[in-house]
């Protein structure tokens, strides 16, 4: 396993006359890797001859009051896992050589960055698309594997490779959970043990919803009612969003039909968790 720092050394290898035929898959993260990100991994791993990991805490996606300068790291770690899912090259740039002196271009994908974390996050998803367009630069993938996880995320990533024509075949994976249902996310490092038992509330809501919705409920408002209810009985819980949409568009809906979306952003403390669950999902999708 090669371990890159420089762009120009990732590009270089990338568009080498030695990369001839051969495919590169590409899993981009923040690190502090866990089995959501090793899930992606193995998957890009059976898809291309080259695995390229990259690890980038990206300051552009954090907002003032976000948590960039904790953010958890274990580099060491991070290596084991990648070597035990078969990665190439694992491409950690620096923050300076990825925004230096001088940088000013942003890539915005306009009306599916608006809602959901959109509005709790301004900027968030100028960041999100600014810096993949730059790995996707720099790593020249045939192929790019992001989680449904961070569902609205790989939304944007999907219409920006379409409206720009980008070459890359971009796949979304299932959530990973814990073993209880939590969806496995860096940011779980933060919770104390009894925030870690109050943050079990997002899937406990998610799946209440659910199943109203499989005995036929299909108002928004009412399955939308029981998610608040149930995180609301959580003393620590603080919801930023529950809101079901279209899951290709994000537009809000009255009434769930084929693939709509139960999305949640909630404090439990100081950490914000989300999840999500697309209902009636059309097969295929
Ligand atoms: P992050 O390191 O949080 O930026 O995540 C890197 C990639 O891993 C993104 O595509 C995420 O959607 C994905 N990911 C994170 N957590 C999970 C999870 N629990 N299940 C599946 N994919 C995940």
């Amino acid at each position: 396993m090669k371990i890159i720092n420089s762009i120009l050394h990732m590009q270089a290898l990338a568009i080498s006359p030695e990369r001839g035929e051969r495919r590169i898959s590409f899993v981009p993260t923040m690190g502090y890797l866990h089995d959501g990100h090793a899930s992606l991994l193995r998957e890009a791993r059976k898809l291309a001859d080259v695995l390229v990991l990259s690890i980038f805490v990206n300051p552009m996606q954090f907002g003032a009051n976000e948590d960039l300068d904790k953010y958890p790291r274990d580099m060491e770690r991070d290596f084991k896992i990648a070597e035990e899912c078969g990665v190439d090259i694992v491409f950690i740039p620096n923050a300076t050589e990825m925004y230096p002196n001088g940088f000013q271009t942003v890539v915005s994908v306009r009306d599916i960055s608006m809602p959901l974390c959109g509005a709790n996050r301004p900027g968030h998803f100028d960041g999100v698309a600014t810096v993949v367009t730059k790995l996707f630069n720099i790593v020249r993938p045939d192929i790019a594997l992001f989680g449904n996880k961070d569902f609205q995320q790989l939304a944007v990533i999907r219409r920006m490779t379409a409206d720009l024509n980008l070459p890359i075949e971009i796949v979304g994976m299932p959530i990973v959970r814990e073993r209880d249902g939590l969806a496995m996310s860096s940011r779980n490092a933060y919770l104390t043990q009894s925030e870690r038992e109050s943050a079990l509330c997002l899937y406990r809501s998610i799946l209440s919803a659910r199943a109203l919705f499989d005995s036929g409920e299909r108002s928004a408002a009412v399955l939308k009612r029981t998610v608040c209810g149930i995180i609301q009985n959580e003393p620590s819980a603080t919801i930023d969003y529950v809101e079901f949409r279209d899951a290709e568009t994000l537009n809000d809906v009255e009434v769930i039909d084929n693939s709509t979306l139960l999305a949640l952003a909630v404090r439990i403390g100081q950490t914000r968790l989300i999840d999500n669950m697309v209902f009636g999902e059309k097969p295929g999708f």
